[in-house]
């Protein structure tokens, strides 16, 4: 609703001020979407194709361009994949394992606990395992997480080997026969060779002890870190396979645009939002409903 309030607000605006398109009428319109934070590339690919489709169906009247607007925008967060599923890809009769990536301080152990909450409701049985063995701090917070929504969590110590903490993990979730498995990492991006190491030595592992496995490796990005995400999600999609994003800080930020421009530029789904602090502030996220919700 505050992407909506903002971005609404002003389309509005401009259609009120236009009332027939013409060249400046795109140029207020590429403002208003880069200023809520779609990414310069996706808004020119946006442009260009509205321009085209403007022309072809012989639209003038700036009230009917608003509906192309949010039609071009569904298409372009789905790009040539139409069918793409929502939410996680949660294993129905076998232990899921499911990754997460991403820099200190984008919300990565709130997630894990928010999510752990989540499917412990949906009547799973649900472990954590901290493989931040990095940062201090880092295996406290997700054992203070792991007592908040009383799901077990498999730790070491400080220094130790993430991929040994996520081998003991996977060996508690196999002997309680657990439903999902969530592994937290470290997040340094200062050294990138090091992170890379780090992850597919971690991957290699959860490959070889569960069939088909990480089913999920989630990269957590901070929405009001704008196109510093992008970045960072560019980078971590060099040192592994990131099969979907968590956007969380939604509720912090009017520029919910940084949706549209990851799926954009990076071709990878948004499966989650965070939406605020709360152990409930986690949802799906649904990109046809986010995407006509701006217009509503
Ligand atoms: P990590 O270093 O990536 O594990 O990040 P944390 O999980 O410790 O989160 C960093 C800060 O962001 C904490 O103060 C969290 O409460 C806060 N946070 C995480 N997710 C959200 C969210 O969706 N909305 C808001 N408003 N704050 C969040």
């Amino acid at each position: 609703s505050k992407t909506r309030k903002s971005f609404s607000e002003k389309i509005n605006d401009l259609v009120a001020k236009y009332r027939k398109v013409d060249e400046d009428f795109f140029e207020d319109l590429e403002e208003v979407l880069i200023a809520a934070d779609v990414g310069v590339s996706t808004v020119m690919d946006l442009i260009d194709d509205l321009k085209m489709e403007v022309k072809r169906r012989n639209i003038s009247d700036s009230h009917e361009v608003k509906n192309v607007i949010s039609e071009k925008l569904v298409e372009i967060y789905y790009g040539d994949d139409n069918e793409e599923s929502v939410g996680l890809n949660l294993q129905d009769d076998a232990l899921t394992v499911i990754l997460f990536v991403g820099v200190n301080g984008v919300g990565k152990t709130t997630t894990i606990g928010k999510l752990a909450h989540q499917l412990k409701s949906e009547g799973k049985q649900v472990l954590l395992t901290a493989g931040d063995t990095f940062r201090a701090g880092a295996i406290e917070q997700l054992s203070e997480w792991g007592k908040r929504v009383d799901v077990e969590v498999i730790k070491h110590s400080e220094g130790s080997d993430p991929a040994a903490v996520i081998y003991d993990g996977i060996q508690a979730a196999k002997s309680r026969n657990a439903d999902v498995l969530l592994c937290d990492t470290a997040g340094r991006l200062q050294n990138k060779v090091n992170l890379m190491n780090e992850l597919s030595k971690v991957k290699r592992v959860i490959e070889r002890e569960v069939p088909n496995a990480p089913h999920e490796v989630l990269l957590v990005l901070d929405a009001t870190t704008g196109q510093n995400a992008l970045s960072q999600a560019k980078t971590f999609s060099e040192a592994t396979d990131v099969s979907g994003i968590v956007l969380t800080k939604l509720d912090g930020t009017a520029k919910g645009g940084i949706v549209l421009a990851i799926r954009n530029e990076l071709g990878t789904p948004v499966k989650l939002v965070g939406l605020g602090e709360k152990v409930t502030d986690l949802q799906t996220f649904d990109p046809q409903a986010f995407v006509y919700g701006l217009f509503a």
